[in-house]
């Protein structure tokens, strides 16, 4: 199975003789042993095996061994949402006096995470643009620093991280790079490919894809060298007295340490993980993944070119237009499309833009992305409304400003509704 369309329909479970044909919802909190020392030794982390549904299901990880050979991981899990997702794959190797760097375009759950929650418990963060030069990238490290951060195409910003170059810096100063592909996907792009040490994803989105379960994924690359930079990650790298001193980084070896540590004590203590209901939905949804994203990425261009033509509108973000700020990082890290969310201002500020939504009648107003039906909002009247207009310029999502995910419609269709709508502005 070697490319990314097989491996979404196929990957992560191969039946036997007789067994079915689509994967298994074990419907299980616990399972069963016929003796204490069997379950003793999946305790003491000697053998593998499933005990409790709060740490490990089987429906969870086949449907986690497909996405790790999306990405071309080598271990991954699945996590109740993706908020759930970026905190553990954080917090797996921060801990109180630790720093982060972080991209400041990133979404904004994640940034009030990882600004407020996370400063909270102790963690530091520097944010820095994702187009920042290289002076200003390496004066964000601190001596405590353990991990960067960043998201292949930022929600909402749209903007396109240069994962190579923040993959350069991030191991030039002994720390993994954590992106969160969730708006690429690996049907666009493959951040390991390019030096990211750990992926994640908001399973909620387009894996989903039909606005039917919450859910996350951590994958880990299995490319990052803990031992090497043992000083700065003793959670990996020193005896684990919760499990009888075992040292993750030695006996699971980089290919499998993260996850294993990740597992074994954040959703023993944390417990958020994803229900194998959501997996199994997710499963469907992945199986279809590589045929939606070439048609949402087709309508995302198609409504981006007819608004960029457009008399009212003032501007369109969308890095597959030339001429897009974007556009040279997205030939370059997402070849064959991005994603179908597009982001544009409508000519009359903020009233305009909430007539123009107003009367759109296949888009509706949502929060969400990345759904088979095309929706949209208006940050400015909706999740940032307590802001103020400069406010919201100084944020980077202008009073005008609306975010259209363009779903699996027919673009004509889309085309039609969005210039109907525009004609009541
Ligand atoms: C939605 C989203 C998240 C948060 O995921 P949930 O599943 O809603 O918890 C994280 N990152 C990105 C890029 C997102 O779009």
């Amino acid at each position: 199975m070697k490319h990314v369309d097989t491996i979404c329909v196929q990957g992560g479970y191969t039946p036997g003789n007789g067994e079915p044909r689509q994967i298994p919802i074990v419907q299980s909190t616990t399972f069963k042993y016929n003796t204490s020392e069997d379950m003793g030794k999946l305790f003491d982390l000697e053998a593998n095996g499933y005990f409790y549904t709060r740490l490990q299901n089987p429906t969870n990880d086949t449907v986690a061994a497909k996405i790790a050979q999306l990405e071309g991981g080598t271990a991954a899990m699945l996590t109740s949402s993706g908020q759930a997702a970026n905190f553990m794959a954080l917090f797996n190797i921060c801990s109180c006096g630790d720093h982060i760097v972080s991209s400041a375009s990133i979404y904004g759950g994640t940034f009030n995470l990882i600004d407020v929650t996370m400063r909270k418990m102790g963690i530091d963060v520097t944010f820095v643009a994702p187009d920042c030069t290289e002076e200003e990238l390496n004066a964000a490290f601190q001596k405590n620093t353990k991990a960067v951060f960043g998201e292949t195409i930022a929600n909402p910003a749209l903007t396109v991280l240069d994962i190579e170059r923040f993959a350069a810096a991030a191991h030039a100063h002994g720390v993994p790079l954590i992106v969160d592909n969730t708006f690429a996907t690996p049907v666009n792009c493959r951040p390991i490919e390019w030096g990211a040490d750990i992926v994640t994803h908001s399973t909620t989105k387009y894996m989903d894809g039909h606005g039917a379960a919450v859910g996350g994924c951590i994958v880990d690359s299995g490319k990052f060298d803990w031992m090497a930079h043992a000083e700065k990650f003793p959670g990996l790298c020193t005896p684990d007295e919760s499990y009888h001193g075992i040292v993750y980084a030695e006996k699971f070896g980089q290919a499998g340490a993260f996850i294993t540590k990740a597992t074994a004590q954040l959703m023993r203590d944390l417990g958020c993980i994803q229900a194998p209901q959501h997996a199994f939905l997710l499963n469907l949804g992945l199986e279809s993944l590589h045929v939606r994203m070439k048609r949402h990425c087709e309508n995302g261009q198609a409504v981006a070119e007819f608004l960029k033509a457009h008399p009212k509108i003032a501007w369109v973000t969308y890095c597959g237009l030339p001429g897009d700020r974007y556009h040279a990082l997205a030939q370059k890290y997402l070849p064959n499309g991005s994603c179908g969310v597009v982001s544009f201002g409508v000519k009359g500020g903020r009233t305009a833009a909430e007539t123009f939504m107003k009367h759109l009648k296949l888009a509706a107003i949502e929060t969400h992305v990345a759904d088979a039906r095309t929706c949209c909002l208006h940050p400015a009247s909706s999740t940032h409304r307590q802001m103020t207009d400069e406010q919201l310029i100084a944020a980077g999502v202008g009073p005008d400003l609306v975010r259209m995910s363009c779903g699996l419609e027919n673009a004509a269709d889309l085309i039609a509704d969005i210039a109907q709508a525009l004609e009541q502005v």
